[in-house]
């Protein structure tokens, strides 16, 4: 078998389609290895560009040789999913501070964010495994996607809110898709710890990114970029970190690509966590001797996790891409925002942390004016129209808007609001 689960700890394998999350000797977090005897070339992935047909239509399993070869096509469970643009944005470069800024937009995956190219692959991996189950605890978009993938492939979706604090747009989805939505009084992490221990007594796989299939999905959005890029290496990859799924799936995929030649070169990575939320922040300040949990706090409630789960397996990340880590506070994340969303794209607060974090960066020196930067937009704009209607409308608790757009009342005549678009009145 071409693929199989190996422990990023003590190294010991198993089989692909063994039914476990994490080491079962000593309790470390798994990779999904593949052993290629060739490399697949750049001039497949680009002969696959424009498919029509599944499973290649797919900005996920284009890159099959990569991602799950031996997989049978007729399990794959695709929307098809990826397929996102990369947007160059100058006007933005010029904010944050350097020549050349790309912002790839996985809000504009099938149910608007970056967690559909794992849940195609975590969901195929349930097909593989015959569950007829999947659950998973969830800050709001990852319950929004399995809910999607499972109804789409027949199965039953089970998703674990918070009590709180999760975004409208993602509520609606769930509820929508048709998955069974549990409410629990409890944050992120507790719901995580639940979601595992009901999953292994009534055996229903769970796909929350603990699943290591989930980050070969992931691992697309790197590939991706860089054939957008005609595989010119940028110089940074800078993306929020919650429970970083994400990074440790960026530095897996980067670091394939390097060690096969698809790639001459790796780019740094630069994590960006919310003042409220970042652990891994105060973890690499020590150099990554020490790690403490926090209680999460922060209005990107995508990036809302105080124990984030693939820790270690963003440590290695980091290393393998000498990499570094920032925090935004709220108020800069919201600012950041306004600024992309009134570019046209728009994408949900914590997306906004890759372009906060890079202008902090760029301001702190670490990363350079000349320099190539590709910002990750993990979610869509619909996702928490709150946030947005909240900023605008200055009625945000502690944040006050640098970059409003107020609505204007007018009275119910030609005058009124001709006074308006002839800018002689102000905003109401
Ligand atoms: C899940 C999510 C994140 C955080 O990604 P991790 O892989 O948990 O670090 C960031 N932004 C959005 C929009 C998300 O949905
Ligand atoms: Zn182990």
């Amino acid at each position: 078998m071409a693929s199989y689960l190996q422990c990023m700890d003590c190294s010991a394998t198993y089989p692909v389609d063994r039914l476990i999350y994490t080491c079962t000797s000593c309790g470390g977090l798994l990779d999904v290895t593949h052993a290629w005897d060739q490399s697949p070339t750049r001039e497949l992935f680009d002969s696959r560009l424009g498919s029509l047909e599944a499973p290649y239509n797919s900005g996920v399993w284009r890159y099959k040789e990569l991602v799950y070869p031996d997989v049978d096509p007729s399990l794959i469970v695709s929307r098809p999913e990826g397929n996102t643009n990369l947007y160059h944005t100058p006007r933005l470069a010029a904010w944050v501070g350097v020549r050349s800024l790309y912002l790839k937009h996985e809000g504009e995956n099938p149910t608007g964010s970056f967690k559909d190219r794992g849940m195609t692959g975590g969901v195929t991996q349930a097909r593989v495994l015959g569950m007829t189950r999947v659950a998973c605890a969830s800050t709001g978009n990852t319950s929004a996607s399995l809910a999607s993938y499972a109804a789409f492939a027949d199965l039953e979706g089970i998703i674990f809110l918070q009590n709180k604090q999760i975004a409208v747009g993602k509520l609606a989805q769930g509820v929508a898709y048709g998955a069974t939505c549990i409410r629990v009084d409890g944050d992120f992490d507790r719901n995580l710890a639940l979601v595992r221990e009901v999953s292994d007594k009534l055996n229903i796989y769970v796909l929350n990114s603990v699943n290591p299939f989930r980050l070969e999905g992931q691992k697309t959005v790197m590939i991706e970029t860089l054939q957008q890029l005609r595989w010119r290496v940028p110089d940074w990859i800078v993306c929020p970190g919650g429970n970083l799924g994400n990074s440790s799936a960026f530095g897996k995929g980067l670091k394939e690509l390097y060690d096969l030649g698809l790639i001459d070169r790796m780019p740094r990575l630069a994590i960006i966590q919310a003042e409220g939320a970042s652990p891994l922040y105060h973890s690499y300040l020590s150099g990554f001797q020490d790690f403490q949990a926090q209680k999460a706090e922060t209005i990107a409630t995508a990036i809302k996790i105080g124990n984030p789960v693939n820790y270690k397996k963003a440590v290695r990340a980091l290393r393998w891409t000498n990499g570094v880590v920032e925090q935004v506070s709220d108020q800069q994340i919201m600012d950041a925002k306004a600024l992309i969303d009134r570019t046209g794209i728009g994408c949900e607060p914590a997306s906004a942390c890759s372009l906060a974090g890079a202008r902090k960066l760029v301001e702190r020196g670490i990363i350079q004016p000349d320099e190539t930067v590709v910002g990750i937009l993990t979610g869509h704009v619909l996702k928490d129209p709150d946030a947005t209607i909240g900023y605008h409308s200055a009625t945000l608790e502690n944040i006050t808007p640098a970059y409003p757009n107020p609505i204007h009342s007018a009275a119910d005549d030609v005058a009124s609001i001709a006074r308006i678009l002839t800018r002689q009145a102000e905003p109401v």
